[in-house]
């Protein structure tokens, strides 16, 4: 394998990998720069974060009953829950193509990884998800609401089928969900066997690396086993509560990217020889007609001109050509669909 490859963007209009375009207004990053001066630097962090994680469940309206457990980035979620299923001869299960980070970590853990493929148009095929369920009995299912890279969200009703029928536990993993409206959440309430994972990344703080893990305090007294002890260290604590108390601003910052995701589709759907598929998340794939190449030669064009994108060929068959689109500044949109449209001639 190939470890995970993050790519230089120096100077390139970001649109890569679904961050927002959005810095925080001045006041606001001042009263954050006072928060971290607070901060006892020589301390280790409080090991639960008591304060953080509180905010957490009133902010983002975790039922009662539940709690959340943090991880470094959701990415770091991933791996704990994994090593806490792990045993001999467990498997895992995903739609595919998906988050990468799914398969892999079930590859850390020497887990087998059962992908079973979505739909040419990327929709879920339930009954073959649940004939592969009845065959594999996977101790771990990921379903990732809307998904990565296709952007759009499984059928409610497909996905409570899992749930009910999954013989382990289901992860919906919500990253998009600022951006989809939809939401598990409430539903912990009815599922023993589902949790919902979460991330700050895709509303303005995915630098600070803070994911969390909602569900029964059952699973997350098991997964808590295999957290490392500080994994939130004092500054994203700090940072993270700050901006939660503040979350009206990150909230507006996100409905201005689903405002600019609604702009730019219809022109993207007029540019010659591109297909958009539905996204109910901060991104847009796309497909480049053509033979073999054309997604990364209009990938390649792209970036000439200063853009940066992500080009998914070379990976899963049915994302061939396929390109995706973070959504940016309503600047950054312009000059993205400028380089798109001269690199389409
Ligand atoms: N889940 C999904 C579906 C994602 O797309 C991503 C980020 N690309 C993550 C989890 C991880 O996010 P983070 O580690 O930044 O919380």
């Amino acid at each position: 394998m190939r470890a995970y490859e993050v790519v230089d963007a120096s100077g390139l209009v970001k649109l890569d990998v679904m961050e927002s375009p959005y810095r925080l207004p001045d006041g606001l990053a001042l009263e954050v720069g006072q928060s971290v001066a607070e901060v006892a630097m020589n301390r280790y962090p409080v090991p639960s974060a008591t304060k953080l994680r509180a905010l957490l469940r009133e902010v983002m309206q975790v039922p009662a009953g539940c709690d959340v457990l943090l991880g470094n980035g959701s990415d770091e979620c991933i791996q704990y829950v994994t090593a806490a299923l792990a045993r001999e001869g467990a498997v895992v299960m995903a739609p595919v193509p998906s988050f990468a980070m799914f398969s892999m970590h079930a590859l850390f853990f020497r887990l087998r990884f059962v992908g079973m493929p979505l739909r040419a148009d990327f929709s879920l095929d339930a009954d073959a998800f649940l004939a592969a369920m009845a065959k594999e009995r996977p101790a771990l299912v990921w379903l990732a609401f809307p998904n990565n890279p296709t952007g759009n969200a499984f059928a409610v009703a497909d996905i409570e089928r899992i749930v009910r029928a999954a013989p382990g536990l289901v992860v919906i993993d919500e990253a998009y969900q600022p951006f989809a409206g939809a939401t598990f959440m409430p539903r912990l309430v009815d599922f023993p066997n589902m949790v919902v994972m979460r991330t700050v990344s895709k509303i303005g703080m995915a630098g600070l690396r803070l994911g969390y893990v909602c569900g029964r305090p059952e699973w997350l007294e098991e997964f808590n086993k295999t957290r490392s002890p500080f994994n939130i260290n004092v500054l994203t604590e700090a940072v993270a509560i700050k901006l939660l108390q503040n979350k009206k601003v990150l909230d507006a910052q996100a409905a201005k990217v689903l405002e600019e995701r609604e702009l730019l589709k219809p022109e993207l759907e007029r540019l010659p020889g591109l297909t958009v598929f539905p996204s109910a998340a901060n991104f847009l794939l796309v497909r480049i007609a053509g033979n073999k190449g054309s997604g990364t030669r209009t990938f390649e064009r792209v970036r000439a001109q200063g853009v940066l994108v992500k080009d998914f060929s070379g990976g899963h068959a049915l994302l061939e050509n396929c390109l995706r689109l973070t959504i940016g500044t309503p600047e950054e949109n312009r000059i993205l669909l400028a380089a798109l449209r001269e690199a389409l001639k």
